[in-house]
């Protein structure tokens, strides 16, 4: 697809005729979706499945989120549009988008095995990405900011990693940009030294990592129909190219304490660095990012234990309420325990995947 994309850029420059031949092309556009960067998202509820009313309000401002960008990749000349799921809400029988209201432009990539929107998601048969509803990197003061959980700091060969980097490397294997992303002023900021040509359609401001103040629906939507309109005409004239870090890869995992470091510096080439990081290199991102979920693992092995222990009795689930409301338990609670914490085999899954759950 590389090699693909290389001869159809090199025709088009040598045609002379960029508009003629951008109309013959029609590119496959995947589209992941966060919850946290969500136009009228102003609280975390609003994207966590634990509190129905406010996440059905979460679910249906996501929903014309992710349909404006549609409108706008649609217009801009896109072919097909898949759509993914790159939220944990908890939802664990459907997608957070409400696919019967999906615009019918795009499709809903549903698969017959487990898939991580961030990894396995993304393959060379993509031509280019755009994220909606994205967060601002763990440490920082954008809304709900975090990178993969909030327990760490993500740092790649000296770059402070987002989510949206974490995509973008990952789509780089491909050859493949993330054109367009939508989110939070701050998450705007911090994407703007590696990605000069994004297109970012600011939604909301951050007033804290708890609480932000969303735009007017109809404004939120018309930002990011044009954002994702724009970027297909850039797209169609060449303008991105993949975001690139050279390997080896160097990560740096920064913890809160002593003791999730310690857990995570048992994943295999995991080191200390200092008392409550983590270190190690990798030949390629993806294996780089696959044992950050590993050593992600590890480092709460201990606390999955007690929040195991504490929900099995009454008394304990009060405190885990009570932990709820104070700590967002949503973070504490991984939403893909360690294999020998989970139960035996369970029979074939019947439904359908659709990316993170
Ligand atoms: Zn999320």
């Amino acid at each position: 697809m590389r090699v693909l994309r290389m001869l159809f850029f090199a025709f088009l420059f040598s045609s002379g005729n960029l508009i003629s031949q951008a109309a013959t092309n029609h590119p496959k556009i995947l589209l992941i979706y966060d919850m946290e960067g969500v136009s009228g998202v102003s609280h975390y509820e609003m994207t966590w499945v634990e509190r129905p009313e406010d996440y059905a309000r979460g679910r249906e401002f996501l929903t014309s989120d992710v349909n404006a960008a549609i409108r706008g990749l649609a217009a801009g000349g896109a072919g097909s549009i898949w759509i993914q799921d790159g939220h944990g809400s908890g939802n664990v029988k459907e997608p957070d988008l409400l696919v019967d209201k999906m615009d019918p432009h795009a499709q809903f990539d549903f698969r017959d095995r487990d898939f991580d929107p961030y990894d396995t998601g993304i393959d060379g048969s993509v031509d280019a990405i755009v994220c909606i509803g994205m967060h601002a990197r763990a440490n920082t003061d954008g809304f709900e900011a975090h990178t993969v959980t909030d327990r760490i700091s993500y740092r790649i060969n000296g770059v402070d990693f987002t989510e949206t980097h974490i995509v973008a490397l990952s789509a780089a294997r491909w050859g493949i940009p993330v054109i367009m992303v939508s989110g939070d002023n701050l998450l705007g900021e911090q994407l703007k030294p590696d990605f000069p040509e994004l297109e970012y359609a600011v939604v909301k401001t951050a007033k804290s990592r708890a609480l932000a103040e969303p735009l007017p629906s109809a404004e939120a939507s018309k930002r990011i129909e044009e954002a994702a309109k724009r970027a297909m005409g850039k797209f169609l004239k060449g303008a991105y190219r993949p975001f690139y870090l050279p390997p080896p890869y160097d990560f740096q995992l920064g913890f809160q304490n002593w003791q999730q470091a310690n857990g995570a510096a048992t994943a295999p080439g995991v080191l200390h660095d200092g008392e409550t990081g983590v270190r190690y290199r990798s030949a390629t991102f993806i294996e780089g990012y696959r044992l950050s979920l590993d050593a992600l693992r590890r480092s709460s092995d201990a606390l999955q234990v007690l929040i195991r222990i504490l929900s099995q009795d009454p008394q304990g689930k009060k405190y885990l309420d009570q932990l709820s409301d104070a700590f967002w338990t949503r973070w504490l609670t991984p939403e893909k325990p360690a294999p020998h914490m989970q139960p035996g085999p369970k029979p074939a899954p019947k439904t359908r995947f659709y990316g993170d759950n």
